[in-house]
């Protein structure tokens, strides 16, 4: 342990604690344990005294301030009101170089201020504003009671005798009171030891008098403040402080949404994001909304946060993109900036992509495949949709109108890296390519479509299929990858395509260390398949040979979409705008950032770009933001072994899948022809055992070699449950 944060931890001292149940409030100490690997600690609650003993590495991580205050201030953290006012005091000054939100805001609302920025929030497009809390209420100040706590009462862990020194210092006479109001001789040092026991009481007595007076006085006087100020807010909203703080936040913000009339841009590379509006439930919880769009770029992420002495602030992020869209903006509105502009590429002979990128829940199926009323989906009014209408449109124009064009639809979904047909019941479909990496999904049904409501009616059919004997449309949906083709052909030869994808929450790559293997195995593959098609839109942008498809079925699929000079691709980062989604948000948001930052039509700056996103990833990973956690991950030797066997079992599981397959054909036709031979009135019995014997040894060969390949697939599966089990070992 630090030996200046050993010196600083000494029995008297109030810190943060950490419950089990995640929340965090005062307690003081009460021991050390004299190699000072943990305290114990106390505090009141509910009339009662509390304790606990706690790490000494957790204590460290919840009061991180304590190994920088000055080791003076020692004597101000001891066990009196008026100390621990003090104390406060002094530790917000050290935490406050943080300005109100209304002088940041009104100054320079969308200005980086590095100084003021975590290490997590440094990067190019995001800028971040921390504004303290000007309504919150030092709840601390009144979390103290020294009637109630106990004092040290064991000499002996006592760490150090300077603490003890400058403790009696500070306060002579009343330091060292037990719970009975007592005091404890033997801890004092002569000069006090010479005052009378019985005038020492009383002194002791009318001091503690004084205090609770005091103490009440102040008690009544927050709680006064509180109830005004929560009758000028809604109260019963849970987090009415950080409401009211985002409230004022945005009184300084003059918004300017998208508009239906700003102009469409040409992009090759277009990334936006999207947030929805918060839901009934949402609205039923009074969760609060922490995302503010100011203007057609940018989204502002109010991320709420608490310091160590529990004064709440805002951390507000910014984050550029090419279009932001509020909670107002239609399904019309985000489709005409993002997928819209695609539509032409594919009659030019070239491939678009576009992406629905989020956290389940966050409005990527309500976006691509449509907008709900009540359950049912209403498939004309979603992304596949209104890019087929403009398909068609742009079919009958003059230009296109003599080319005898054919347009056809294809919608499937990846599910665990392997492919099944929407629009044929499911059917499980194999993914082949040839020498010349040409990728092909053998038996996928291309259906022709020649009109728009044709299109809706195979939306509405694989949607169907999709959500098929589910209870709940998200519980699967939310794993799997749907993908909408539409596919342009000119006398059977492929001119263009338009590859529309919902991605499986992104939320759900976390599921890596779960204890359940399928929902591991669902996890890794998200989390693969997320990471590969990021690399790939970079390889793209970057106009890079070489783009790392292979690493997952979705990117293997979009292969020659993302290769060529006529391919385009858009991805819209969807997010949820609760408080409670804040940490995915935010996630989604890097994820998105990243995705444009490297893009060489950035308007140059890329090398320093990607300087500054190592560095980011260096410095501010999250603990959940599984996405990037992975990528830094990707050095450990678990993760390796985990990534390996999840290859090999897919490999395995595949190998064996065909072998079977195969062999049922097999056996099938050699015990038709078999039993064939039997069927004839005179069939020569010598030449029945001789083939029936070679069909029994050719047979058991076989079997064996499946049995071979199931060994193989046994042993990859227990790799991955050791690496696996390694890896959440190592998680906290
Ligand atoms: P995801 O596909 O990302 O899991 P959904 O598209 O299913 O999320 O959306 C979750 C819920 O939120 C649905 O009930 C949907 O109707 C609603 N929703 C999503 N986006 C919007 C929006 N922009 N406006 C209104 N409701 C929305
Ligand atoms: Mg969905």
């Amino acid at each position: 342990m630090d030996s200046r944060f050993y010196s600083r931890v000494c029995p008297g001292l109030i810190i943060n604690i950490q419950r089990s149940n995640g929340q965090i409030h005062e307690a003081k100490v009460k021991t050390v344990r004299v190699d000072g690997a943990s305290v114990s600690v106390e505090w009141t609650e509910g009339g009662t005294i509390k304790g606990k003993e706690i790490d000494i590495k957790d204590v460290i991580t919840i009061n991180p301030e304590l190994s920088e205050l000055p080791a003076a201030d020692l004597k101000e953290n001891f066990p009196f009101q008026e100390n621990v006012s003090v104390q406060k005091q002094k530790r917000r000054s050290t935490l406050s170089k943080i300005p109100a939100p209304r002088e940041v805001a009104a100054a320079t609302p969308n200005v980086s201020t590095p100084e003021q920025r975590t290490p997590a929030a440094r990067g190019r497009s995001r800028m971040s504003v921390i504004a303290e809390s000007q309504c919150s209420l030092q709840e601390n100040e009144m979390g103290v009671d020294p009637c109630t706590s106990t004092q040290t009462r064991n000499n002996s862990s006592v760490p150090a005798g300077r603490t003890r020194t400058s403790k009696l210092n500070c306060v002579p006479e009343a330091s060292v009171t037990n719970l009975n109001g007592n005091t404890e001789d033997h801890l004092l040092p002569g000069r006090i030891s010479s005052v009378s026991p019985v005038r020492r009481r009383s002194n002791i007595v009318k001091e503690m008098e004084k205090m609770k007076n005091k103490r009440e006085e102040k008690r009544a006087q927050i709680s006064e403040i509180r109830t005004k100020r929560a009758q000028e807010f809604d109260s019963s909203c849970p987090n009415w402080e950080f409401a009211k703080m985002i409230k004022e936040f945005r009184a300084t913000l003059d918004c300017q949404p998208i508009s239906i009339t700003d102009p469409m841009e040409e992009h090759r590379i277009c990334v936006c994001v999207r947030k929805r509006p918060l839901n009934k439930q949402e609205l039923q919880k009074k969760e609060c909304d922490v995302i503010t769009v100011p203007s057609k770029c940018v989204l502002l992420v109010h991320e709420p946060k608490q310091k160590v002495d529990l004064t709440k602030y805002l951390d507000t992020q910014a984050f550029r993109f090419d279009f932001s869209f509020d909670e107002s903006s239609s399904n019309e509105m985000v489709y005409r900036f993002t997928a819209r502009p695609l539509v032409e590429t594919i009659f030019e002979g070239g491939k678009a992509t576009c992406f629905a990128y989020g956290q389940t829940g966050s409005g990527k199926t309500h976006t691509m495949g449509g907008d709900f009323s009540g359950r049912t989906q209403n498939a004309s009014k979603g992304i596949y949709a209104f890019a087929s209408q403009d398909v068609f449109l742009l079919l009958n124009q003059p230009r296109y109108r003599s080319q005898e064009l054919e347009v056809y639809v294809t919608f499937f979904e990846i599910y665990n890296g392997k492919v099944f047909d929407l629009l044929n019941k499911k059917t499980k479909l194999r993914v082949l390519e040839d020498g010349k990496q040409q990728v092909q999904v053998v038996g996928l049904q291309e259906r022709q479509v020649s009109c728009a409501e044709d299109v809706i009616r195979m939306i509405e059919m694989g949607t169907a299929c999709r959500t098929s004997g589910q209870t709940f449309a998200n519980a699967s949906s939310s794993r799997s990858h749907a993908c909408f083709q539409i596919l342009l052909r000119r006398r059977g030869k492929l001119l263009g395509k338009f590859s529309l994808v919902d991605l499986a929450g992104n939320e759900r790559g976390a599921d890596t260390s779960s204890a359940d293997r399928q929902t591991r195995m669902e996890g890794a593959e998200i989390n693969k398949s997320l990471l590969a098609l990021k690399e790939c839109i970079r390889a793209l942008g970057q106009n890079k040979s070489h783009t790392p498809f292979r690493e997952s079925k979705l990117t293997q699929v979009l292969r020659d979409s993302f290769i060529g000079t006529n391919s385009r691709t858009c991805m819209i980062a969807m997010i949820s705008p609760g408080m409670s989604s804040c940490e995915y948000t935010l996630n989604t948001l890097r994820y998105a950032d990243r995705v444009k930052e490297l893009s060489a039509h950035n308007g140059g700056g890329e090398t320093q770009n990607q300087m500054e996103t190592e560095s980011e990833e260096m410095e501010g990973l999250s603990p959940q933001y599984n996405l990037c956690k992975d990528e830094e991950e990707e050095l450990s030797p678990h993760m390796f072994s985990f990534r390996e066997a999840m290859t090999q079992i897919s490999e395995r599981e595949e190998k064996v899948v065909e072998q079977l397959k195969e062999l049922k054909q097999r056996l099938e036709t050699e015990l038709d022809y078999l039993l064939g031979i039997t069927e004839q009135p005179d069939y020569d019995l010598e030449t029945f055992v001789s083939t029936a014997k070679y069909f029994v040894e050719e047979s058991s060969r076989n079997l064996l070699s499946v049995g071979e390949t199931l060994d193989a697939l046994g042993a990859a599966m227990q790799l991955e449950e050791q690496a696996s089990k390694q890896m959440r070992r190592k998680r906290p």
